[in-house]
């Protein structure tokens, strides 16, 4: 089960996929507090569900959805399968990269294994959702890479967070390809440059399909990530061989900056990236998460 964003009616919308089909999940709710007395206005993005209603819940979402007054109304409330999702999260406040958090993979690219987590930025202009295209520009003719990565989505606000107190503060998970150009990044790595522009540019940053919440029963640190270009495989690994987990990554990067509502943490990718061209097809899969699809050009 996972909540994604998408239009309805040429409104913003949070839907619903479980095993039995797609529901809107913003009716239903409304149908929900009608049962329940309340009348709250109801949120349409999932930044104000996290913001205003304070939950990204399996429990919650199973309460709203089994409520008869809203059994009552499920032929309505169904969304097609092949519905067009938006981003999960709208344009969050950061998108947080760990970068060499696979050992296999600091390896491939020939760097030590960091004795801290290595932190960089993407641009949250660089976002684009499931099914939309990568656009590698026509002047940059030098290699672009796919990044599988398990992403966490933050769910309130919080600075200097403990450890034990990390996994209170992330509302759930998704997926991001942290698509990267390569040959730029190395140049700006050889001059000691900050890894910006590379990892930044527009739909580099692939994210969904939805957030499956954390409350959900899945171990994050034990689930199978796989990448295939055109239906081959080139990534395939489990998120238990991070070399950070993603309490210590919560707890070092709090320490700096003040993690928001919708922040994304991208936890790293393992090895087997290698470069992407127009056409390419790019299916990334992760238990429980299901799958982001992007093309590779128009
Ligand atoms: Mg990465």
């Amino acid at each position: 089960m996972y909540f994604f964003s998408f239009t309805h009616e040429g409104q913003n919308a949070i839907g619903l996929k479980t095993k039995n089909g797609n529901f809107n999940f913003s009716i239903a709710l409304d149908i929900y507090q009608q049962s329940q007395g309340t009348k709250q206005p109801i949120p349409v993005t999932f930044l104000q569900v996290l913001v205003e209603m304070e939950f990204c819940s399996n429990e919650v979402a199973n309460e709203v959805m089994e409520n008869a007054w809203v059994q009552a109304k499920m032929g309505e409330l169904r969304v097609a399968p092949d519905v067009c999702m938006d981003l999960p999260i709208g344009r969050p406040g950061k998108i947080i990269g760990v970068g060499r958090n696979y050992k296999n993979h600091v390896k491939e690219l020939d760097h030590d294994i960091p004795e801290l987590p290595l932190f960089f930025c993407k641009a949250t202009s660089s976002l684009i959702a499931t099914d939309q295209p990568i656009i590698i520009p026509e002047w940059l003719d030098t290699r672009v890479d796919h990044e599988a990565e398990l992403a966490v989505i933050i769910s309130k606000q919080g600075r200097s967070i403990s450890e034990a107190d990390a996994m209170d503060y992330v509302a759930g998970f998704t997926i991001l390809n942290d698509v990267t150009a390569r040959d730029i990044q190395k140049e700006d790595v050889n001059s000691a440059h900050p890894w910006f522009r590379s990892k930044s540019m527009d739909t580099f940053c692939p994210v969904g399909p939805g957030i499956t919440p954390a409350d959900q029963d899945l171990d994050p640190h034990n689930l199978d990530i796989v990448l295939t270009v055109n239906g081959e495989i080139r990534q395939k690994n489990n998120t238990k061989n991070m070399i950070f987990t993603i309490p210590q990554i919560i707890a070092e990067i709090s320490k700096y900056m003040t993690l928001l509502p919708g922040d994304i943490i991208a936890t790293g990718t393992p090895e087997g990236v290698g470069p992407i061209y127009n056409g390419d097809i790019i299916e990334i899969k992760i238990t429980g998460l299901g799958t982001l699809t992007n093309k590779v050009g128009l």
